[in-house]
């Protein structure tokens, strides 16, 4: 085993979600050919081997972010909040038919990001159009190169895009088209997948995962053959639904004989089940969480782009109560605008202190556990990533503790969530392979990437231009859909179908 293989991360203070959790104490990390092998005090080690002095760190496990969209990175900053279907006017367009170019320059944008702010795993439900070889292997080798791991799920789907649209027949013709009034064949996109795990089997740092767009994005044979490959490939699906309260009312309207829920008409397509993740779940009933809760299926919540976007609040204590097993993401960098696990940590335990009066148990540690085991377990790599633990990935981050949001230093969990903004990251581990060290990316040129960028954006911003002054003359129909979305009533507590004789809570 040569040198570059072998790393041993010395002196550290190495957090344990099962130990101190506030004052982690110090230990010693050997990794070998990307896994942790050893975790200890004082590790006597022979042979060769690189080693990072990590006194005066705190060593927590990479961040993951189980919800993602490399498509729209350049959108970031273009956005004031905007009710999500308003958006998606202008941002799904712009991350379609694009060079090559600037496909690998937002791939590395949203990566060099996410290490930058302690995420090692991104979650990439990547809207690829066209969804072909070329654009797969543009984003797959932008992320081996920067060396960041991806759980990759090119999003399919064969219901367009303005079914996202309560009323959607209220709105001209041509405003449907804007937002695509056309399907896709169902058959090509499941080959398409098929083909790609054969090109670029997983590995290393490369995983993939299943990603029909939304129930109502999808016909029954589209969620079947999502299913079927699932299994066949023994993959996790992530899928977004009740993002917005447009969507549950669309569920109850057009969803009537699947009693009026997403859930069960997942469920009717195989899908529901320990592999499926919804994600958001911003107006979900009670009695669904408990079915998700029963099925080991799991949730990822995007409070950032939720509040953002004006869909709302993710029931957050009901959620908890229920128990069904939770993750964390930070969704479109044009929808909340950031990368950062830091700040969806933070507001996840806000949202859940504000919503009870009473004091309840304590939160940081248990994001920590969501943002990290939590978002593991959605892509079927529970007991590999997640813990500095022998056996697991060697996927890790070094926090200097120089930085003031450690002074004084209290406690490691609470300030991890509560006072980091990113600041302290100072060097990135994945997979064994050091990629940021001393606040710069090790893998590619930083400063070549931001002058590519700086060139890219004035083509960039002229398309937007174009598309903006287009889409303009739909934007008072899709306010007024959005009202009328607002005015009508919702029930979210009796409910049909499953559930049908259980009381309601
Ligand atoms: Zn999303």
């Amino acid at each position: 085993m040569n040198r570059a293989n072998r790393l041993l991360v010395r002196g550290g203070q190495v957090y344990d979600h099962d130990g101190d959790v506030h004052k982690p104490p110090v230990a010693d990390i050997l990794i070998e050919d990307g896994d942790i092998v050893a975790v200890g005090r004082d590790l006597k080690v022979a042979g060769e081997r690189q080693v990072i002095d990590a006194a005066g760190r705190l060593v927590v496990p990479g961040l993951i972010n189980a919800h993602y969209h490399s498509h729209d990175t350049l959108c970031r900053g273009l956005f004031e909040e905007l009710p999500l279907e308003m958006w998606l006017l202008y941002t799904l367009p712009m991350g379609q038919n694009r060079s090559p170019e600037e496909v690998r320059a937002r791939t590395l944008v949203g990566a060099l990001e996410s290490l930058h702010c302690g995420i090692t795993t991104v979650q990439d439900m990547l809207g690829l159009v066209p969804l072909d070889d070329r654009n797969t292997d543009v984003v797959i080798a932008a992320y081996r190169d920067i060396g960041i791991r991806v759980v990759f799920s090119p999003m399919v789907w064969d219901v367009p895009a303005i079914a996202m649209v309560r009323d959607q027949d209220s709105l001209p013709a041509d405003v449907q088209e804007m937002l695509g009034a056309s399907g896709r064949p169902v058959q090509d996109q499941l080959d398409y997948l098929e083909l790609q795990f054969r090109r670029h089997p997983a590995g290393g740092t490369l995983h993939w995962a299943i990603a029909p767009f939304a129930p109502q994005r999808c016909t029954p044979k589209m969620l079947a053959g999502c299913a079927d490959l699932a299994a066949r490939h023994d993959l996790t699906v992530y899928t977004h639904v009740y993002e917005t309260r447009g969507q549950a009312l669309i569920a109850r309207e057009k969803f009537a004989h699947h009693g009026g829920s997403l859930i069960n008409y997942l469920d009717s397509a195989g899908l529901l089940g320990p592999r499926l993740n919804i994600v958001h779940s911003v107006w979900i009933a009670r009695p669904e969480m408990d079915r998700l809760a029963a099925a080991d299926a799991g949730i990822v919540l995007n409070h950032l782009s939720n509040m953002k976007l004006k869909s709302g609040i993710a029931p957050v204590c009901d959620l908890r109560e229920s128990g069904v097993r939770l993750g964390l993401g930070c969704d479109n960098c044009s929808g909340s605008d950031v990368q950062s696990m830091f700040q969806a940590m933070k507001l996840f335990c806000l949202i859940a202190a504000v919503s009870e009066p009473e004091p309840g148990p304590a939160l940081a540690h248990e994001v920590l556990r969501h943002a990290t085991l939590g978002n593991a377990r959605t892509a079927g790599l529970a007991g590999r990533l997640g813990a500095i633990r022998p056996g697991h990935k060697a996927d890790l981050v070094l926090i200097d503790l120089s930085d003031v949001a450690y002074l004084p230093y209290n406690s490691a969990a609470r300030q991890l969530v509560y006072s980091e903004a990113g600041r302290g990251v100072e060097t990135v581990i994945v997979d064994g392979r050091v990629v940021l060290a001393n606040r710069k990316a090790t893998t590619i040129d930083e400063d070549a990437l931001r002058r590519e960028v700086a060139d890219l954006m004035r083509h960039f911003i002229a398309d937007y231009e174009r598309v903006a002054a287009e889409r303009k003359r739909a934007l008072p129909y899709m306010l007024d859909a959005h009202r009328r979305m607002w005015e009508c009533d919702l029930d979210m507590n009796r409910f049909v179908g499953r559930t049908r004789g259980k009381p309601a809570r």
